[in-house]
């Protein structure tokens, strides 16, 4: 799994810190979001899947890697 984030669109609303803080976290200035881990441990996998459609500003992208399974 590869995961983006597009710093222009994001609100700064930190809901994907909540559902997957493990590999999001917000800036203090502004609070726009910062990828902490672009492939993130499969155990987090699933809250990052959550933390892309619960986003309301669509600025997270999953890639799934599809070799891998
Ligand atoms: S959920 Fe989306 S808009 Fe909110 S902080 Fe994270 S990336 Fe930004």
């Amino acid at each position: 799994m590869q995961v983006h984030v597009d710093q222009d669109r994001c609100c700064g609303s930190g809901m994907c810190v909540l559902t997957a803080g493990a590999v999001f976290d917000q800036r203090d200035a502004d609070g726009i979001v910062v990828l902490l881990a672009e492939h993130p441990a499969k155990q987090d996998w699933d809250d990052v899947r959550e933390a892309e459609s619960s986003c309301p500003s669509q600025a997270i992208t999953v890639e799934e890697d599809q070799a891998a399974g």
